[in-house]
């Protein structure tokens, strides 16, 4: 029965939800079916590093049998999930798409990982990302690149791409992934589905892999803005462990989302849109979406965000800076991988097998990232760069914090351009890098923001819409966003059905 399912049946967690409630189908059957799909479509995307078949399996009957009794965890009791590899999983691998982490085993679960157990989620598997979430095609990971399910010589965005393909091609019905300067956002618009980077702290971080510990935030992937409402009420809320976590309670994500109108005002950073960079058809579809937030009766508000343009250069001083800090921990010693037989040099072994381990155990973009970051750090440099960053960092904020005093969002792209060809930005770092110009600035700010498929582009490829609200207003941002996927109507096919 499971595997004549139609996936139409699957759009979204409600459809899902509604058949478990009514038995028309278990989780057992429903955990087949993604099981199922991800054998047969994986091979062509390779949006997967693991998939723990048994587990899922062993877990769906387990829910199976709740259900039977009553006794179900929540409402999304035996709804499978796929979690990016950077997010620890007990007993499982956590990657983070390295070498250097390639044979990796966590001991615990993440805290997001730990509350989707709590609520009776069924882990898939874990997801394919740039290594160490450092890029915006996959093509870092060492496991090779995740493929577009719309067109598979296409890039589906990184770094958490592999969660986002796998969403567009159903192999997960939702999934997680960590966005540090757009990674999830970039992969969702890629891919046409839905992805929330959530306010900074919003989210516990305890058990992410850390790549930027003073932009990483943990978010959801769906095929709705409700689907990413239900996730982010699983995920969202105070943790001891993360010492950034907001104490903040949260309100109900998905009961905000309805409810009596309110007209909202919406600004457009005109710097946005007279971009260069910014493709047509891209530009085109932000227009539209004005014209239907104004037709819906909301007010557009023209604003300007004068250092917006240094935004990807502050990025790529504050992110490798953190990052080469954060990954001094790999050295061969403490976990993951060694090399075997250190090259002699004139140091000490134990120097010696720091330097191999390193040299071998990361690939090319992490290492750059690394030197990048650490002479931005160094004496006598860390003034002209790291300081100065900081101080930028703090005037896109002040735009942020202005720009918020008279808008309750803020619309635009969500990336200049539609997916790319595989190969052909990866050795041109500063065009990869470019290809972040509308998702860092949210980061460096701490503001959550999301991006939502609207009408592709001529080419088939997806579009993604970006809304950017003030720190911890993600009711807002989703309920605006949930008006705006309705009025769009477009609700994207099933890629690669
Ligand atoms: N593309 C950006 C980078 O390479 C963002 C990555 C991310 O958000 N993890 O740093």
């Amino acid at each position: 029965m499971w595997y004549s399912l139609a996936i139409m049946e699957f759009q979204s967690l409600d459809d899902i939800v509604a058949r478990l409630d009514s038995r028309q189908i278990s989780s057992l059957e429903l955990t087949r079916f993604y099981l199922d799909r991800i054998r047969r479509i994986d091979p062509q995307l390779n949006s997967f590093v693991y998939v723990d078949e048994s587990g899922a399996l062993e877990e769906a009957k387990k829910s199976d049998a709740r259900r039977q009794r009553n006794e179900c965890m929540s409402q999304l009791d035996g709804v499978p999930i796929s979690l990016k590899d950077n997010i620890c999983t007990r007993g499982t691998p956590t990657s983070c798409g390295s070498r250097i982490l390639s044979d990796y085993r966590s001991p615990f679960d993440a805290e997001v990982v730990a509350r989707l157990r709590q609520s009776g989620m069924i882990i898939l598997g874990k997801t394919n990302l740039d290594e160490f979430a450092m890029g915006g095609s996959t093509e870092t990971s060492c496991f090779g690149a995740s493929r577009n399910p719309w067109d598979t010589s296409r890039t589906c965005g990184g770094s958490s791409g592999g969660s986002a393909a796998a969403v567009a091609a159903l192999l997960s019905p939702v999934t997680l992934g960590s966005d540090t300067g757009g990674s999830i956002r970039q992969p969702a618009a890629f891919c046409g589905v839905c992805g929330l980077k959530p306010t900074y702290g919003r989210v516990s971080r305890y058990g992410l892999v850390a790549y930027a510990s003073s932009l990483d935030q943990i978010g959801p992937f769906g095929r709705t803005i409700k689907d990413l409402a239900t996730v982010l009420n699983v995920i969202a809320g105070h943790d001891s462990r993360d010492s950034t976590s907001l104490s903040t309670p949260h309100e109900d994500f998905v009961a905000q989302l309805e409810g009596a109108k309110s007209p909202y005002r919406i600004g457009v950073v005109r710097e946005h849109l007279e971009h260069p960079s910014l493709d047509d058809e891209v530009r085109t579809a932000i227009l539209n979406a004005i014209k239907l937030f104004q037709e819906i009766g909301h007010t557009i508000v023209d604003l300007s965000m004068p250092h917006h343009k240094y935004a990807v250069p502050t990025y790529y001083i504050v992110a490798p800076s953190e990052a080469s800090s954060n990954l001094s921990r790999y050295d061969g010693a403490h976990f993951g991988y060694r090399a075997d037989f250190p090259k002699p040099t004139a140091e000490s072994p134990l120097v010696s097998m720091y330097k191999s381990t390193r040299s071998l155990g990361f690939g090319t973009e992490v290492k750059r990232r690394i030197m990048l970051g650490t002479f931005a750090l160094s004496a006598g440099y860390s003034d002209k760069y790291y300081v100065k960053a900081l101080q930028v960092r703090r005037l896109i904020r002040n735009d942020y914090d202005q720009a918020f005093q008279t808008v309750d969002a803020i619309l635009g792209p969500t990336t200049p351009t539609t997916p790319f060809t595989l190969g052909e930005k990866v050795n041109d770092p500063v065009q990869m890098y470019l290809e972040d110009l509308y998702t860092v600035s949210a980061n460096l700010a701490g503001v959550p923001a999301l991006s939502i498929p609207v009408n592709p582009h001529s080419s088939g490829l997806p579009i993604g819409v970006q809304l950017q609200a003030a720190p911890l207003q993600e009711s807002k941002l989703l309920r605006i966003a949930h008006e705006l996927h309705r009025e769009i109507g477009y609700v994207p096919r099933v890629a690669m059905p």
